[in-house]
């Protein structure tokens, strides 16, 4: 049995060893996806569709009750359509997947499958705004996009991911500001709260930001080998597809005006963070709050007499204080705690002769491996308050990893030491100026990821060309 419980984790190479590969081997190790037939596309096993429905539900529920309606645009977009707003497209064009004909007839006009909606959204507000009564429109559509990417990887940049896309019109430039705003705000919420993923707050520069927006709001967060990922985007679009699609309404003074519009968008990358921030040698770490499974009941010695009724009355004691289930198969109950902490589950909990005689059951948490014994009458107590302290162990881990990888700079010199040495976020004053962007990029390959509204003055100078410094910029490697 022994070799077999070894055989099973061996599957996974160290992260210390080779971190891309680690995820590669979580991923498929844990039964989250397995790949498509088109590279690059992922079929979304069970277990990773239980996390994204948990994730999903969550969000949902926050774009509900900050005043939005879903609803569903279709899959194809006409060429024409797409061309209308000239960055838009500029910046989607290389990503586009193209629909020439339909059965055996060529088209008369191109489709693209969607890479994301704006056009769809700016068509149909067109048609249906007209009024200063109209606004604001707060519309919201879970979907699945296609973006034809160059290098994937499953969750974190696939070909066709799912996704919800937000689309607002409002009467004014502020109204526009604070939705977007407060949709980051929504995102960051999900991240921290719900996926005990510590998030960065700010802004894209003008070179990273989304094609055809005015501005980009983002969040970023750090993966446990030091790159960065971006999380979550909200634009502020202006007025940009108003004018492009002719969007306007009259004011209350009777004057023709161009919506001001926003667009969010949320994905199966955060998946893939969840697993990249809490994952170990032993596999996934899923935060309570989004496991599909919270607690795994793993009986011991099972023939034994009494030990599955006992097991079986367990789950259904705690059913209604936390998501449980029972793995009564005959395999192993080694073997079975491997699967469980290969896929994540916060606590497995295991009950054998001995424990019934004593009248307890051992928790252990996957998060740091601690066995708890636990009067079987405490249980009920015992795991809410368990799971509580999962989730905020977690985030406190990931945010004194974050902090720990956090380096300022104030020459390039100092930019490149951190980044070999401890690779992370990087402090580093910015004049403004995209060449200095560029060049950066160019020198180490780490990107601006924002400017945070948290703003720091950590030298006078820029750190590429020593003028004058406008703001402080984070910067990474990334995702
Ligand atoms: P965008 O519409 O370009 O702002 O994208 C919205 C969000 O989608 C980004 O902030 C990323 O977190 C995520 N994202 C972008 N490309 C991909 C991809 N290929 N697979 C999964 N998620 C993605
Ligand atoms: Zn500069």
């Amino acid at each position: 049995m022994a070799k077999k419980n070894k055989q099973f984790v061996e599957k996974v190479t160290a992260m210390e060893d080779d971190f891309a590969q680690w995820y590669t081997d979580v991923v498929k190790q844990a039964d989250l996806v397995d790949y498509g037939p088109v590279r690059g596309s992922m079929i979304i096993r069970p277990e990773g569709y239980a996390i994204w429905e948990n994730i999903r539900d969550i969000l949902d529920a926050k774009i509900k009750e900050t005043g939005h309606e879903n609803m569903y645009f279709p899959l194809f977009i006409p060429e024409s359509m797409l061309q209308k707003e000239k960055d838009h497209i500029e910046g989607f064009a290389p990503e586009v997947a193209w629909v020439t004909h339909g059965g055996d007839e060529a088209l008369q006009e191109r489709l693209v499958v969607r890479p994301t909606s704006e056009v769809l959204f700016a068509e149909h507000y067109a048609k249906i705004i007209h009024s200063y009564r109209d606004l604001p429109k707060l519309y919201n559509q879970w979907s699945n996009v296609v973006r034809w990417e160059k290098t994937t990887r499953p969750f974190l940049r696939s070909l066709e991911f799912l996704w919800q896309e937000g689309h607002t019109c409002h009467a004014t430039e502020e109204d526009a500001a604070k939705e977007t705003r407060q949709m980051l705000d929504v995102y960051a919420s999900v991240f921290e709260d719900y996926m005990a993923i510590p998030v960065l707050k700010g802004k894209k520069t003008e070179k990273e930001k989304f094609a055809g927006a005015s501005y980009t709001l983002t969040i970023e967060s750090l993966m446990h080998d030091g790159k960065a990922l971006q999380a979550g985007t909200s634009h502020h679009l202006g007025t940009g597809f108003a004018e492009a699609f002719d969007i306007r309404f009259s004011n209350e003074a009777g004057e023709l005006q161009p919506v001001h519009q926003t667009s969010w968008g949320f994905t199966t990358r955060s998946i893939g963070a969840m697993i990249m921030v809490h994952g170990d040698n032993c596999g996934l770490v899923v935060p309570p709050k989004i496991a599909a499974k919270q607690v795994m009941i793993v009986p011991v010695a099972q023939h034994k007499e009494g030990v599955l009724d006992k097991a079986y009355q367990l789950k259904e004691q705690l059913g209604s204080i936390a998501r449980v289930d029972i793995d009564a198969s005959d395999k192993m109950p080694g073997w079975k705690f491997n699967e469980y902490e290969m896929k994540g589950v916060p606590i497995r909990l295991e009950i054998g002769p001995k424990d019934i005689e004593k009248g307890q059951a051992v928790l252990v948490r996957r998060d740091t491996g601690e066995k708890l014994f636990t009067p079987i009458d405490e249980l009920e107590t015992a795991i809410p308050e368990l799971l509580e302290d999962i989730q905020r162990s977690l985030f406190e881990k990931a945010m004194k990893h974050r902090e720990e990888k956090t380096s300022v700079a104030t020459t390039m010199e100092e930019f490149k030491n951190s980044l070999e040495q401890n690779p992370g976020f990087i402090k580093a004053m910015w004049c403004g100026d995209q060449q200095c962007e560029d060049q950066i990029k160019e020198e180490t390959t780490a990107t601006s990821r924002c400017i945070p509204f948290e703003q720091e003055k950590v030298a006078d100078t820029c750190v590429c060309c020593q003028k004058q410094a406008k703001e402080l910029v984070y910067w990474a490697k990334a995702y």
